[in-house]
């Protein structure tokens, strides 16, 4: 679906020219500076994979010695998740038609638990070394029930030694909220607290999906889910969360600012990150960069090639690559996604660049790895 987001008039053009040769000059500076990178990148552990689906909408997929296969030389760990969503084939809705996405059906999503012990059996069927690559997380809880942390204790004591976090698990998502069977998330559930807290307690870490924003949203106006976002994950400072996709999705576009609320500051997208990034309340949040939906937002112009590189130079510790393929069925569709960056690794330091593609995702889940099998030394049998 063709989408202008990210595009600018003729007339901006024009305004924006000057910028665009700083971007051009700092694009040239910035391949001169990271050549010894992109030696690297063609060969060997370009990327740790933060955001990882290796099964679909109905639960089929690829096993991981086949992601192993894609993964090659150019991954060195990824995430494993599966979709806590099912979609139901209802024959009253499409007949013989059998949807596999959920935009292929007007029947509703259900929550589908098993999905976590399918992980553990397909991460339990690797040997140690192929294991050591790979950080499982739990999904199959239902975030707008009160038991849902139960769920994730009982799959860390059924499972032990297995898996690192919890999610890409999602509370307001375009298209997928309004078709889950019962009662809707929200960000401001007390069952999403509970959830939160066990994560804390345990040392899991949480990959969370929320829309900053309604779909088609307007310029200018504030970003309806922000505030009960920033609520949310400021009651939850002790709780390692990864906002993924920075909020963003198809078609919840950036947020954007006509010039005259700009001039009444009004921020944009990036300025509503850059306010995240230095609040002192918000350190334990980085954000993810997955999903192919999200790259044509960075890459859709020079003018956006830049501001968003500056965002991920400027503070290098808080964002994480991720590809957000779903059982991806060969290297060609897996590595797209990577390779649709190219134009901002270009014009990131190689400190940046390391950062977001590997260091982070080391960081966060070397440290959720060793909290969560702490944890269940403590409190599984
Ligand atoms: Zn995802």
């Amino acid at each position: 679906m063709p989408l202008s987001v990210g595009a600018s008039s003729e007339g901006r053009r024009v305004w924006l020219r000057p910028a665009r040769w700083a971007a051009i000059a700092f694009a040239v500076w910035g391949s001169v500076f990271t050549l010894p990178l992109t030696a690297q990148q063609s060969g060997a552990d370009e990327f740790n994979d933060s955001h990882f689906h290796l099964t679909n909408y109905i639960q089929e997929g690829i096993d991981p010695h086949q992601f192993l296969q894609i993964m090659g030389r150019r991954v060195s760990r990824s995430t494993l998740f599966g979709i806590p969503l099912q979609q139901q084939w209802s024959y009253a809705n499409s007949g013989e038609f059998a949807p596999t996405y959920y935009l292929q059906s007007d029947a509703p999503l259900y929550y589908y638990s098993f999905t976590d012990a399918y992980i553990a059996s397909m991460y339990r069927s690797l040997s140690k070394d192929e294991q050591a690559r790979f950080d499982p997380m739990i999904t199959g809880f239902n975030p707008a029930d009160m038991y849902a942390a139960d769920h994730i204790r009982r799959v860390l004591r059924i499972f032990p030694g297995v898996f690192t976090g919890i999610g890409e698990f999602s509370i307001h998502k375009e298209f997928v909220s309004s078709k889950v069977s019962g009662e809707t998330a929200s960000l401001t559930n007390p069952a999403l607290d509970r959830v939160l807290d066990f994560a804390a307690e345990a040392g899991l870490v949480v990959i969370l999906h929320s829309d900053i924003d309604m779909p088609f949203a307007k310029m200018d106006a504030e970003p309806v889910y922000l505030s009960q976002m920033k609520a949310l994950l400021k009651r939850h400072p002790k709780t390692t969360i990864i906002w993924a996709h920075i909020g963003l999705g198809r078609v919840v576009h950036p947020v954007q600012t006509s010039a005259a609320a700009a001039a009444e500051r009004s921020p944009s997208q990036v300025g509503i990150v850059e306010a995240m990034l230095t609040d002192p309340a918000l350190a334990h949040v980085s954000f993810d960069i997955s999903w192919d939906e999200v790259a044509k937002y960075a890459v859709a112009t020079p003018e956006t090639v830049s501001r968003v590189a500056t965002m991920l130079n400027r503070y290098p510790d808080r964002f994480l690559f991720g590809t957000d393929t779903v059982a991806p069925s060969g290297p060609g569709p897996y590595f797209a996604v990577f390779d649709m960056w190219a134009p901002v690794w270009k014009q990131l330091t190689p400190e940046a660049s390391l950062k977001v593609r590997k260091a982070n995702y080391e960081r966060l889940f070397d440290e959720g790895r060793r909290r969560v099998r702490a944890w269940e030394r403590a409190n599984v049998r």
